[in-house]
């Protein structure tokens, strides 16, 4: 008889976790509460456009190659990527526009501009971070930890300093370079692992090497082809999928998950349940009562990942100031992090992204317009009022026109939608509204970071970027490959070989 594994919730870690225990030979079925695969990496199309709701930077190919692998096909078996070439553009609030390519001597001459001795330290700062790279990648993220006897081990310990894992950021790029612009540069990417420079390990080193050796890419038809292709190898494995299935209560008997009950009453039986659904949201709700493994006011700790503002914008005529990932960066940072983190409010001088995928890809709009996706990080835990977010939603698209030289911007909105806090609790239950989930500083990373198995409840496992390894599609698909070693007992720290 096969076992029958659950799965709850079809974000990119309960997908990947299919794929992988249908391979294995189990039963797999996916529960998902919305009418598509996807999670945060849903689409949605609105008059001739269509929006990838969420994540837009295919970065670290290598982990979705090596994923690809473990089935015996490769990325390009499924999608079509395309390098991005630049792979970003900056402006900096206070003035100068910068492209940035997958380019170590390109960029160490932009930081050499801008501080003398800078590009050659540059050189020698990324070789580092490749070093770090690897390391990370062959020894720590790949590895399941129960305490902290299995992280703090002496080869830990030795390429811990390596990795540089007990210094912030913010204090290990002040050690290499004066410049301020070159610290931004080389620090912005936290904000996608929902963090700040200023708390978190400079161990996230390591995404500079990511951003300058190997590149930013895009599946050709949009980020949504990803879950979608991971979905298929999980199909052709065998996987069942039963979408607008939502789950409310994982049942437990004698100390063991037995399966699960939906919304409509329905109950399933299971032999495995992996949830895939936010962690918060899991431990107080899914399971709650005696199973529940932290309190509330545990969860009500927690430092949260930035909430996101984000707009969706179809936009007549095309926009040639805008490449395809396109960055502002505030004057006052550290003000920025902190209206994030600390003192939170919508913040007034806002980092931002925007992204214009029909830069590369015509299918995502309609002839002679533009699909803009806007991010602006505003801080978890508040949720401003529809006038504040109608007030913001204007001075935003008023600061990107000004500070990109788009003329007529608004006036050239055919369609758009608003997304906030609200949202991602409503769709995914998401703690506080945040985005992304736990943020990434040293005391929530690693050991420290909820673990992908109950401390009581026998085979029920957690999967996505709430636990292990945690945030970012790579992470995430990392993340199924330590449940799957859960279930195989495989204590290994290397990236599985099959
Ligand atoms: C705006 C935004 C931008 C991002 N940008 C990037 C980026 O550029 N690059 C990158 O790599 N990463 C990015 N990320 C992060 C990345 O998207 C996520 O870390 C990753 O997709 C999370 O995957 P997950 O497996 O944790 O599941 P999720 O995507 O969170 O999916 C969980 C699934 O569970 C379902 N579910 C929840 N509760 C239940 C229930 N009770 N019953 C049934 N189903 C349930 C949900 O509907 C959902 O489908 C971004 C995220 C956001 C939000």
């Amino acid at each position: 008889m096969k076992q029958r594994a659950i799965i709850i919730g079809a974000g990119l870690g309960g997908l990947a976790t299919a794929a992988l225990l249908a391979k294995d030979g189990y039963e797999v079925t996916v529960l998902e509460k919305h009418d598509q695969v996807g999670g945060r990496a849903r689409v949605f199309e609105q008059d001739g456009f269509r929006f990838d709701m969420g994540p837009s930077w295919y970065l670290m190919p290598d982990v979705f190659e090596h994923f690809f692998g473990l089935f015996g096909k490769r990325v390009a078996d499924y999608l079509t990527l395309q390098k991005l070439d630049p792979s970003y553009r900056i402006k900096f609030a206070e003035g100068e526009l910068v492209d940035f390519r997958a380019d170590v001597d390109d960029a160490a001459a932009i930081f050499e501009r801008w501080e003398v001795g800078a590009g050659d330290k540059f050189r020698t700062y990324i070789r580092q971070t490749e070093e770090q790279y690897r390391v990370a990648l062959d020894g720590f993220v790949y590895k399941n930890y129960d305490s902290l006897l299995d992280f703090v081990t002496l080869k830990n310990l030795k390429d811990g300093r390596k990795l540089d894992v007990f210094r912030t950021m913010e204090s290990s790029l002040k050690r290499w370079f004066k410049d301020e612009r070159i610290r931004k540069v080389l620090a912005y990417q936290l904000v996608f692992l929902g963090s700040s420079p200023y708390s978190t390990p400079a161990l996230y080193r390591l995404m500079n090497h990511v951003d300058f050796g190997m590149g930013v890419y895009y599946p050709m038809g949009g980020i949504h082809e990803l879950p979608q292709a991971i979905w298929k190898l999980a199909q052709e494995h065998g996987a069942a999928l039963r979408l607008e299935a939502e789950v409310e209560r994982i049942a437990v008997e004698n100390g063991r998950a037995r399966g699960v009950q939906l919304t409509d009453g329905t109950k399933l039986e299971a032999d495995v349940v992996v949830s895939n659904a936010d962690g918060h949201w899991t431990d107080t709700h899914l399971l709650g009562g005696e199973n529940q493994v932290y309190s509330q006011a545990w969860w009500d700790r927690r430092v949260l990942a930035p909430s996101a503002f984000i707009l969706y914008l179809g936009i007549k005529g095309r926009v040639r100031e805008l490449t395809h990932h396109n960055l502002i960066f505030s004057a006052d940072w550290k003000k920025n992090f902190a209206q994030i983190f600390d003192t939170p409010e919508l913040p007034a001088d806002p980092s931002l992204y925007v992204c214009a995928p029909s830069v590369t890809d015509p299918t995502v709009a309609p002839k002679d317009h533009e699909n803009l996706f806007v991010l602006v990080p505003i801080p978890p835990r508040v949720q401003p009022s529809e006038q504040q977010l109608d007030a913001y939603e204007d001075a935003i698209l008023t600061f990107i026109a000004e500070q990109f030289g788009i003329a007529d911007l608004t006036e050239r909105i055919v369609t758009r939608r608003r997304y906030t806090g609200v949202d991602f609790e409503a769709d995914y239950h998401s703690q506080g509204g945040t985005a992304l989930g736990l943020a990434h500083n040293l005391g929530q990373t690693a050991v420290w970071r909820p673990n992908n198995t109950h401390p009581r409840v026998k085979n029920l496992y957690y999967v996505g970027a709430g636990t292990n390894p945690g945030i970012g599609m790579p992470m995430v698909l990392v993340s199924a490959q330590l449940a799957r070693k859960r279930l195989k007992n495989d204590t290994s720290s290397t990236p599985p070989k099959e």
